[in-house]
């Protein structure tokens, strides 16, 4: 990766790389290979060696750009984590990854001021001012090293990164990356992407998460296309930075797309972007018909998982409406198959199951992780004989798309019937009224579960009995489908990548604080 880097360098030295608006930052890419210089230096300086970790505890930033080639560079393994972490998550994170430093900033300095006592011979590195006093302060490192380029020798093979998983399904596990994963998972997203030198990106999904790193970041580095970095996600700020940066590639999670469209789109100009990508978590079909009618621009959906890179399907911009619901195909070098699910262990990779048919969803290809990070059966079960089982459910059709129906786990089973919660939020989704839907099971004891859905309205008019008219219409629920119970709330809780926390709603349900 560091090469690759460096490739993009040589090319194109005096192209826009980088830009952090709100920090004053816009370099090209020869500035910022001395800014990665220096700081795989400084790393060196404090002690970091081939194979220690460097985790990040940062929202997006230049300082986070840069500290991946650094990284990369030096042989150093990258683990950024999730701003949204507590202190006991970070802290889970940090006794698990035992970094050598760790570098935070200003808005989490609450999780690291409680957790730093615990982790004595861990630096913390501040890039703000007013640096506490456990801390040493970033620019000042950076600023007193070489920018000469580090010689330490990195192999296609040497782990570039551990990402934790967001624990939607359990604690979060360590998901450890090659330099060659990620070379690869870069090649295959700049050509789904058409990424050209001279794109210009906008980073505003979170860059710990693989889907903007390295479905985004990575290959417009790869290309030698600009970057423009938002500290956090907010929809006026991306409508604004659009355009005025003339912004032609934009990554949001379905739930981004959503805000954004609740914004009044007629006040910008967003002719400049030829490419809208989405993925990381379902999105109704009727959420992406509106945002291709309203801001009138391509769609690219990406499918996968942190373990395989993440992407390992791509529905392209001509095959939204033909081939609506589906994730796409499978990227280059990958292949996937349905299986059927094995529910004393993992699924048997031979077992497969004919076009049409659910099962799950197991996959293999370039990119796959090495496994998870001091978890050897989870990693043996999770890529039996390998495989990568995803736990998600879904069938591939006639013509070899896939179509994701949802995870293992969130599947409800109403009088023996198997309902994919995704397939009625789907259709939710069409209720003008909604703004946000979650759909999941209730314990009942003539049914053994029955479908409830959890609402977000635009408007407090909405009822019940409005939204179980409309699904006893819709033509594509049948009745065993049909939400039982709607119940109508502020907000849904969602990760950093957007999907829904349906573990938290569960518990929320169980304890009557959602009722
Ligand atoms: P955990 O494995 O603990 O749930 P996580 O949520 O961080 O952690 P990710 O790798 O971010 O894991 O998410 C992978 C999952 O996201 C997939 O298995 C799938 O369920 C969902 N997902 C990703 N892209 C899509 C998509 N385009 N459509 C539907 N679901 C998607």
């Amino acid at each position: 990766l560091g090469l690759l880097f460096e490739q993009t360098v040589n090319k194109y030295p005096n192209k826009e790389a980088l830009v952090d608006r709100s920090r004053g930052i816009r370099w090209t890419y020869e500035q910022w290979d001395k800014e990665v210089n220096k700081l795989a230096n400084a790393l060196i300086g404090s002690g970091v060696r081939k194979g220690d970790r460097v985790s990040t505890f940062l929202f997006n930033s230049y300082e986070l750009g840069t500290v991946y080639f650094a990284a990369a560079k030096i042989g150093a393994i990258i683990n950024p984590i999730n701003f949204r972490l507590r202190a006991d998550e970070v802290s889970y994170i940090l006794n698990d990854a035992k970094p050598k430093i760790v570098l935070f900033e200003q808005a989490l300095e609450p999780q690291i001021t409680k957790v730093h006592e615990q982790f004595p011979s861990i630096s913390f590195w501040y890039i703000d001012v007013s640096t506490p006093s456990y801390a040493a302060y970033y620019h000042d490192r950076v600023k007193a090293a070489e920018s000469t380029p580090p010689t330490i020798e990195v192999s296609e093979n040497d782990i570039y990164a551990i990402m934790y998983t967001s624990g939607t399904t359990g604690r979060p596990k360590g998901v450890m990356h090659r330099h060659s994963n990620m070379v690869e998972q870069s090649l295959i997203c700049k050509s789904a992407l058409s990424v050209t030198p001279d794109d210009i990106g906008l980073v505003t999904a979170p860059m710990f998460h693989c889907a903007e790193l390295h479905c985004c970041f990575l290959p417009r580095v790869h290309a030698g296309a600009t970057n423009i970095i938002i500290h956090h996600f907010d929809p006026k700020v991306v409508l604004n930075t659009v355009k005025e940066e003339k912004v032609s590639l934009l990554f949001a999670a379905p739930t981004m797309w959503n805000m954004i469209l609740q914004e009044d789109i007629q006040l910008y100009d967003l002719s400049s972007l030829r490419l809208g990508l989405y993925g990381a978590a379902p999105m109704a079909p009727a959420l992406v018909n509106a945002c291709k009618e309203q801001l009138g621009i391509d769609l690219v959906q990406a499918y996968g998982m942190t373990e395989m890179g993440p992407a390992i399907t791509f529905l392209g911009k001509d095959e939204q409406l033909s081939k609506a619901g589906s994730a796409g195909k499978a990227c280059f070098n990958h292949e996937i198959r349905v299986v059927r699910p094995n529910e004393s262990g993992p699924s048997e990779p031979e077992d497969l199951l004919p076009a049409g048919e659910v099962g799950e969803i197991i996959v293999k290809g370039p990119c796959m992780m090495v496994g998870y990070y001091n978890r050897e059966k989870a990693s043996e079960e999770a890529m039996y004989k390998g495989w990568y089982h995803s736990g998600d459910l879904g069938y591939l059709d006639e013509d070899g798309y896939l179509f994701v129906a949802d995870r293992v786990d969130d599947m409800v089973i109403s009088g023996g019937e198997n309902v994919y919660p995704r397939e009625v939020e789907d259709v939710l989704y069409e209720h003008e009224g909604i703004l946000d839907v979650a759909v999941l099971g209730e314990p009942d004891e003539f049914w053994g579960e029955k479908v409830i859905a959890i609402v977000v309205r635009k408007n407090q008019n909405l009822t019940a009995d409005e939204l179980e008219y409309f699904c006893k219409n819709s033509e594509r629920l049948a009745p065993y489908k049909r939400p039982r119970r709607y119940v109508f709330v502020e907000e849904l809780p969602r990760n950093a990548s957007g999907k829904i926390q349906k573990f938290l709603l569960r518990e929320g349900l169980a304890s009557e604080t959602i009722n």
